[in-house]
């Protein structure tokens, strides 16, 4: 159970604390932060809320703790992250109670087992795997330098022989969102801690218990103290004091367009930036209509729709168009929809505010007259799912993300309408084809300005090991295991400068020596 056993020390009666120094601490601020729970809509747990104070000592200790950690052999740091890897997956359970608990992931694919939507990756064991993943990645990328000989750039003789190795770039900040606290807090501390850096967390507050669980599975594995801490509190809060510190040296965040307002503000440091979609599904006439269908259910409903790379609008062409609502609707009519813990697909979105938005965007759809293909139907936060056909562009649907199990459907007549307006989006994280014609894909999978393009399947980000990147408002940077590890490094070189070309030894006799 949650905060029992081996975690019972991180919880203090009814609040859990913040990790600093090696340590579980309680916050002099004698505030807490209440974590809503989306299904009840009461008070589930509570958490510090972090001083300025406490962020100046954690962002100290991170720093002295970096200097000895990068001094520890690479294949030591990933025997460390090895270790963290399978205590988080001996976990699981504590951990996945808190998601359903404070994020209403559906219970077992927040534990492991596959569902409908089996390849979500939020899943515990997913980051376990993750963790170790980038230990063997990093001990590889990070063992190996380059060596360079001056010549080769005109005008140079061959004096000079460049030696370039990966060094950490120190304290790395990351601020995940609420959607994945564990898996999108793991892809930010393994690939820091492998490439010899320590690591503050910011945890969304919806989604804090699950991270300080996470935490913990560090804490057990034996980190040296300082090297990883976890400050809580509201991002409105103590958000704009962590990201301006000027102990951070590098930032990498999840989220919405917070993210946009952090990059203006955090100076010259590198940024990863992984931000909001609106993944467009083009549909073209050949498409396989039940593999579509059985990817719109997939891709726009698991989690609620609640996912960076849900399917967040459909461009079908207009002649196939009444089949595969058709068939949407059928599925839609399948989903259970209810309580996490009865591990229905549809759940409670996260709060009563991001509620509140998606029922002003379909609001706004109705009034400007979208065909509605189910009834609009909400009970606090959980919303039914809603497939809205005949979506056009003045509609604030056809261009926001609503995060929630409400989908548009906007008919096309021409495939360069698709891609037009899949490019018109703010956002450009990833984006779908469905056809037969593998020539036609990939010409259309060049047009879209999108970081990834899916042929014949819904957006996703994973493997954990394939590049990972938005365009335009989607983000800066690249993830991925090793993208995040050669970000989280710098390049340093050693020039080793000789008196004569080095060809001239044993050359007709031009040497010196
Ligand atoms: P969000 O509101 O932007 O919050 C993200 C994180 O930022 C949370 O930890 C939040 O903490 C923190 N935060 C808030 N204000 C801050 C500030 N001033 N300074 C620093 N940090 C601050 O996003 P969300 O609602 O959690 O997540 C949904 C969004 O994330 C969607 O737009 C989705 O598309 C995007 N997302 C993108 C990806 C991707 O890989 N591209 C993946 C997942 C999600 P609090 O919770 O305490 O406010």
């Amino acid at each position: 159970m949650a905060g029992t056993g081996v975690f019972a020390e991180i919880l203090d009666r009814d609040v859990y604390k913040y990790y600093a120094d090696g340590e579980w601490k309680n916050s002099s601020s004698a505030k807490t932060v209440a974590i809503i729970n989306p299904t009840s809509r009461k008070t589930q747990y509570r958490v510090q809320a972090c001083t300025q104070e406490e962020v100046n000592k954690v962002m100290d200790s991170a720093k002295t703790a970096q200097k000895l950690w990068t001094k520890t052999p690479l294949w030591k740091r990933a025997e460390l992250l090895h270790k963290a890897a399978a205590i988080l997956k001996e976990h699981k359970a504590p951990i996945a109670e808190c998601l359903v608990k404070e994020i209403a992931k559906p219970v077992k694919d927040a534990v492991t087992e596959t569902t409908l939507f089996s390849f979500d990756f939020f899943k515990v064991v997913r980051s376990g795997d993750l963790v170790s993943y980038t230990a063997e990645e990093g001990v590889r990328i990070l063992g190996e330098g380059k060596f360079l000989i001056s010549d080769s750039f005109p005008g140079n003789e061959r004096t000079k022989y460049c030696l370039t190795s990966k060094i950490p770039l120190g304290v790395i900040l990351a601020i995940p969102p609420f959607n994945y606290p564990v898996n999108l807090a793991v892809s930010k501390i393994a690939p820091a801690l492998i490439a010899g850096n320590s690591l503050v967390l910011k945890p969304p507050t919806q989604g804090a218990v699950s991270a300080l669980h996470m935490v913990h599975c560090f804490h057990l594995a034996g980190f040296p103290k300082g090297l990883i801490s976890c400050v809580t509190g509201k991002g409105s809060e103590i958000g704009d004091f962590l990201t301006m510190h000027p102990g951070v040296n590098c930032i990498s965040f999840t989220g919405g367009d917070t993210g946009i307002a952090i990059s203006k503000k955090a100076g010259m440091i590198p940024l990863q930036m992984e931000l909001g979609g609106k993944d467009a599904c083009i549909v073209l006439e050949d498409a396989d209509i039940n593999l579509v269908a059985a990817n719109i259910i997939k891709g726009g409903f698991s989690y609620s729709g609640q996912r960076c790379t849900a399917v967040k609008v459909v461009l079908v062409m207009e002649s196939i168009a009444d089949a595969l609502v058709e068939k949407v609707n059928a599925e839609i009519a399948k989903l259970k929809v209810g309580p996490p813990e009865d591990d229905c697909d549809i759940t409670p979105v996260v709060s009563e505010t991001s509620a509140n938005f998606i029922e002003g965007l379909v609001k706004d759809a109705k009034e400007k007259g979208a065909t509605f293909c189910q009834e609009y139907n909400r009970d606090g936060n959980l919303i039914w799912p809603l497939l809205l056909d005949n979506v056009r562009p003045d509609m604030r649907i056809a261009w926001e993300e609503p995060f929630g199990p409400v989908l548009p459907v906007i008919r096309i007549n021409t495939i360069e309408e698709g891609i037009h307006h899949c490019n018109a989006s703010n956002f450009g994280l990833q984006g779908c084809v469905f056809t037969k014609d593998i020539n036609k894909a990939i010409l259309i999978s060049d047009a879209m300005e999108t970081g990834t393009v899916q042929i014949n399947s819904a957006p996703a980000r994973g493997p954990d090991h394939f590049p990972f990147q938005g365009l335009k408002d989607s983000g800066i940077g690249s993830q991925g295991v090793a993208n995040s590890i050669k970000m989280m490094t710098k390049i340093k070189s050693t020039v080793i400068n000789l008196p004569t070309p080095s060809y001239t030894m044993g050359n007709g006799g031009h040497s010196k020596l």
